[in-house]
């Protein structure tokens, strides 16, 4: 059995075989959306039968960069926006190692947004998950990328005059293999799209749409959600670049108009990931480096 469980699933797993001690517990605020990507991860994590030595788990500044302190595998927690380039290094050197970089949407959109195209432009094989709450949290709520026009914040107290950053699309432009949406009130759609994302060999990013109660009290989470996959309103190819495009830009479009659309957008299964080109052109040995390196 795989050594990760969903939360509050029963396990015969041994609790201090992989962290002697109490498992610390999360600190988010009651309601937090956090809690809705924890379980999907651990229960995609479960369903893969992956063992905490197998995978990576980097995170950015944050609410969400707590994620790796409630989750067992190795983890690293980087500096603000800087998940990226640790966890793209990470599995240059180790291939076998999955990988999952997580992040919110202005460490992700904001400040590592360089980072963010730049790694979907290369097609690293990890998986990018961005809590998208729409706020600045842990600093206690400054209007972010993804804020929408009008948003009052106490950075922006007459409302924001900019119009939010669209993640979909910029992903599909930079170049991401995988593109999906959830969101934490979806717990199984979630969980069903992190397991793809991890299985696609290529950079699949996941904008997580999640809540934040304490600084962002729009009621996003109390409209409806429409996965595109389940209905019948929205048929498209979603392999095909021109349709996922269209397809994106009307989700973006409806957000702030009081439908939200989930799902899977965008899925190129036939470009190499970037270690398979760097090994193709003879960059890169077949074996991991990281077993060079500490062989001799
Ligand atoms: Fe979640 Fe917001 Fe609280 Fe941070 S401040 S833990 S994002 S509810």
């Amino acid at each position: 059995m795989s050594a990760f469980s969903a939360i509050g699933e029963e396990t015969d797993k041994d609790q201090n075989e992989f962290t002697p001690g109490l498992e610390p517990q999360p600190t988010w605020c009651p309601g937090c959306g956090d809690f809705g990507v924890l379980k999907a991860l651990k229960g995609a994590a479960a369903e893969l039968g992956l063992s905490p030595d197998e995978m990576l788990l980097c995170t950015g500044i944050g609410c969400s960069g707590k994620l790796n302190s409630y989750f067992e595998s190795y983890g690293f927690h980087t500096i603000h926006g800087r998940s990226l380039p640790i966890a793209r290094a990470a599995k240059l050197a180790n291939p076998g190692l999955t990988v999952v970089a997580a992040g919110g949407d202005g460490d992700g959109y904001g400040i590592g947004g360089n980072h963010f195209m730049h790694s979907a432009r290369e097609n690293h094989d990890m998986t990018y998950i961005v809590f998208n709450n729409e706020i600045f949290g842990l600093t206690k709520g400054q209007t972010s990328p993804t804020s929408p026009k009008g948003h009052k914040s106490k950075t922006q107290p007459h409302g924001s005059a900019k119009e939010p950053l669209r993640p979909l699309s910029l992903s599909l432009t930079s170049g991401a293999s995988y593109i999906a949406r959830t969101a934490a009130v979806n717990p199984n759609q979630a969980k069903e799209i992190i397991v793809e994302a991890i299985e696609h060999d290529g950079f699949s990013h996941i904008d997580f749409l999640t809540q934040c109660p304490t600084w962002n009290k729009d009621a996003r989470q109390y409209v409806p959600y429409i996965d595109i996959q389940d209905s019948d309103d929205y048929d498209f190819d979603n392999t095909d670049r021109r349709e996922a495009s269209e397809m994106m830009a009307e989700t973006e479009d409806a957000l702030h108009e009081g439908t939200v659309l989930t799902g899977r957008y965008y899925v190129d299964s036939e470009r190499p990931s970037y270690g398979q080109e760097k090994r193709t052109i003879g960059e890169m040995p077949e074996e991991p480096l990281a077993e060079r390196y500490f062989d001799d």
